[in-house]
């Protein structure tokens, strides 16, 4: 039957690439029409527009549909990234299939780890048999002389992980979900975290051995998630298979190779590699190891290259058979040794002309980091955005505490409405801010609302790390209306305050004119010369200012550690008291 249908998918759609928004002239040129036509078209599905206008690619894609292409949105180059070597920005002609880099998310315990060994062990060339594998982050297998790329680490957070990095590596997503226990938490994560990544999804139906299999629920389960599968009328492919038995595993196989036509996955063999890095250790006697999925090119040893801000030359490359290779083309997943340092999962990895390059862009980078990263959204910069057409969605991740909210606030959000961007909700769910929801955010650039709801501690870290704003809120009404606000672009920004230290002021001198100094000891953090500072007197606030002078005897600093005695003077105060607490605090504009 799976040979059948692939016959069936073979007259696929063609592609066509659209950018954010695009005129009806030049959206004509695209499709090979003339502009009447296509205004035409526009106003069969009640949108009046002239030559000359600009439509977005919500508008266009229907028309682009109808003159029987497959439209999509152009994806845009992270702010502060090399611009990424699409397929599309090169020659057609010079364009060939490249194999699918697949990734196999699911519910813990449904069988991903299980089905990644099956696949892998059944699926070696013959004559390889016998080689020992290597655990590199990916492995290739082919089936029916087609090869396939499965990334190695399971689950959606190691797959938008990568995506917040700012590379989209996966082409389909296998969705596992096990026939005796249906769809779980993280299958739904699952299913946003690919949706919001725009990869197709297969699904595996697994464990149809086990005597509680219910595979008919399941796909019943798939249709509560818009996920229709062929026998209900949708377009969603259902495996059934077992990864234990390794039954039904050919039939995956071949429909992966399927959905992979139809998405017309292209490289050109002939250039100089670019991809992405998948996993990277150091290793004692070779030092910094890097795979490395070329997406496009082909990576020779020898060439300069540079990811994130790791760079060097190529000096050896392994395949996932352990074996020494002298180049890797399109798809190939390869473990690099020639890097300077560790370079991270997800970095952009590219050949530079030469070795000059390599190391500046990687500098460059290095200077880019520190200054702190782009990419990610404050609620308050959100009308900025849509004012100047960067973003015409505000793309959100809502956590609250119990189901019931949740539905309350998605349908109040429908309510929100403004004139030039949606709301458009990425994942919703019950419970606490997980790391994964702070992923998601951060790939997707969205903004985390929590209601009544409270994040994971190494969910806060990371999102003060990836600068992904989360806002909490106990009314739904004062979240709709933050919302609201904000596509209007009238929020304001929200502050939050850093304590940096305390002091108790121990003495208080004259000085010049009428101004005192306070003699401090810090007895908790630090105090510096820049902080803001108030003064606590019987735990009632007397002043807030600035500070003007800072001393350590007679000598002028910067900051006094805690243990030390220091002369603090503050801007147009000078009512110091013995025993009042001095604490130095700095005020953030909170944003991502
Ligand atoms: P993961 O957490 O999704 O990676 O799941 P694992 O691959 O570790 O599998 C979880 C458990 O399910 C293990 O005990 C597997 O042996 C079992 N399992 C996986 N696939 C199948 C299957 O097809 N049938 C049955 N009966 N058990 C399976």
């Amino acid at each position: 039957p799976a040979t059948r249908k692939r016959e069936g998918r073979k007259a696929a759609p063609k592609q066509l690439v659209l950018p954010q928004t695009v005129s009806v002239k030049h959206l004509s040129e695209l499709l090979n029409a003339t502009s009447i036509e296509v205004i035409k078209q526009l106003m069969r599905n009640g949108v009046m527009a002239s030559m000359n206008q600009v439509i977005d690619f919500d508008v266009a894609a229907p028309v682009v549909a109808s003159f029987g292409m497959r439209p999509k949105l152009e994806q845009q180059a992270a702010p502060g990234s090399i611009a990424p070597l699409e397929a599309e920005e090169e020659d057609p002609s010079t364009l060939q299939l490249r194999p699918p880099v697949v990734a196999i998310l699911g519910h813990v315990d449904h069988g991903k780890t299980t089905l990644l060994d099956t696949i892998r062990k059944s699926h070696i060339v013959t004559s390889e048999v016998g080689n020992i594998t290597q655990h590199i982050g990916a492995y290739q297998v082919r089936y029916n002389d087609h090869p396939i790329t499965f990334l190695d680490t399971p689950g959606h957070e190691a797959f938008t992980a990568i995506r917040a990095r700012g590379a989209q590596l996966t082409d389909i997503a296998v969705l596992v979900v096990a026939a005796d226990d249906g769809i779980m938490a993280q299958t739904a994560e699952a299913i946003n975290h690919a949706r919001a990544a725009d990869v197709p999804i297969v699904v595996a139906i697994n464990k149809i051995d086990s005597p509680g299999a219910d595979p008919e629920k399941v796909k019943r389960q798939l249709s509560e998630h818009s996920l229709l599968v062929e026998e209900w009328g949708g377009d969603v492919i259902a495996v059934p298979l077992s990864a234990k038995l390794g039954e039904g595993i050919e039939d995956l196989l071949e429909n992966l190779l399927v959905v992979s036509e139809i998405s017309e996955l292209k490289a050109n063999p002939n250039r100089s590699a670019a991809g992405v890095v998948v996993e990277a250790k150091l290793d004692r006697n070779r030092g910094p190891l890097a795979t490395v999925l070329v997406q496009n090119g082909t990576l020779r040893v020898g060439d300069q290259m540079v990811a994130g801000t790791a760079w060097g030359r190529v000096k050896a490359m392994v395949n996932d058979l352990g074996r020494r290779i002298k180049e890797a083309g399109p798809s190939v997943p390869v473990e690099v040794m020639g890097f300077d340092s560790l370079p991270e999962a997800g970095d952009r990895f590219l050949v530079t002309a030469d070795e000059k390059t390599a190391r500046s862009t990687a500098e460059e980078r290095l200077k880019e980091s520190t200054r702190g990263r782009l990419g990610a959204l404050a609620m308050e910069d959100v009308y900025t955005g849509i004012a100047s057409g960067e973003i015409r969605e505000l793309n959100l991740v809502l956590k609250a505490d119990v189901q019931g909210s949740l539905e309350a606030i998605q349908s109040a959000l429908e309510q929100v409405n403004a004139e030039k961007a949606r709301v458009r909700i990425l994942h919703a769910g019950s419970g606490t801010i997980t790391e994964s929801d702070v992923l998601l955010a951060r790939a997707s650039k969205a903004i985390i609302l929590g209601f009544n709801s409270t994040t994971e501690p190494g969910a806060e870290g990371l999102a003060e790390r990836e600068r992904v704003q989360i806002r909490h809120y106990d009314i739904i009404y004062r979240l709709t209306e933050d919302v609201e606000k904000a596509l209007q672009g009238i929020l304001e920004p929200t502050q939050r305050e850093i304590i940096l230290g305390r002091a108790e002021i121990r003495a208080v001198f004259s000085a010049r004119k009428l101004a005192k100094i306070a003699g401090c000891f810090v007895i908790d953090g630090r105090i510096t010369r820049s902080a803001s500072v108030r003064i606590i007197r019987d735990g009632q606030v007397v002043h807030e200012g600035q500070i003007s002078s800072l001393r350590h005897f007679k000598q002028d600093v910067k900051e006094m550690a805690v243990g030390y005695e220091c002369g603090v003077g503050i801007e147009n105060f000078s009512d110091f008291q013995e025993r009042d607490l001095l604490e130095a605090y700095r005020v953030e504009r909170v944003r991502p």
